[in-house]
């Protein structure tokens, strides 16, 4: 697995106003979807391209578009879903797959509740979504699905990211077949699984407690 630190000073202010206990819900959506906008500008830099020409109004331009098949964004339900707009507005072509993970608050093991997954992912990259990457289990769950799948590379883009959850996936996927971008690493996990120091419970600060 590779990890990329995305701590672009945009970055570090956007994530410390969202760790921000006093920050309001509101607030915390437009700050998610900031921040997604700007990992996913170093998450896509490996994304595979097509030469195209074009014709300006003054000659031919020599470029490139966006090579089939198209990437696949994956959010991780629940608060996945706070950062689908801000990667689909830099992606507007990519598809979009769900992944419903909930995760057990005893033993803290997550399982799958929804499945709305391509049944063949041959060839493409796959840009995964989930705000906090904490023991690392979900994660593991969602790209072992995708890789069976037959995806191409999988890139998980997460707001935070604890050691032992990074420790954990690149255990799982030795390689470059994982990429991790965030936007810091955080201290520690508590003993109820949440980062530390974090910014809490990304789905309820999103979306309200349930
Ligand atoms: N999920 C969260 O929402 N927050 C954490 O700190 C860990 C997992």
């Amino acid at each position: 697995m590779r990890t990329l630190l995305a701590d672009h000073p945009l970055v570090t202010h956007k994530l410390t106003l969202l760790r921000d206990a006093a920050t309001d819900t509101a607030t915390f959506r437009r700050l998610a979807d900031e921040l997604v906008t700007l990992l996913a500008y170093e998450a896509t830099r490996e994304i595979r391209l097509t030469d195209v020409t074009v014709q300006t109004p003054v000659g031919a331009a020599v470029g490139a578009k966006l090579a089939d098949p198209m990437p696949l964004i994956v959010p991780v339900l629940r608060a996945g879903i706070g950062m689908l707009d801000g990667m689909t507005r830099l992606l507007p072509q990519a598809g979009v797959g769900f992944v419903g993970m909930v995760r057990d608050e005893e033993s803290l093991v997550a399982s799958t509740y929804a499945n709305r997954l391509p049944v063949d992912l041959t060839g493409r990259e796959v840009f995964v979504l989930d705000p906090m990457l904490a023991t690392g289990g979900t994660l593991i769950t969602v790209i072992g699905m995708l890789r069976d799948r037959g995806a191409a590379a999988v890139t998980a883009i997460c707001l935070l990211a604890a050691p032992e959850g990074l420790t954990r996936v690149d255990e799982a996927f030795p390689g470059d077949f994982v990429r991790v971008v965030t936007g810091a690493v955080d201290d520690r996990l508590n003993d109820k699984g949440y980062i530390v120091p974090g910014l809490g419970d990304a789905g309820d600060r999103l979306f309200g407690e349930i």
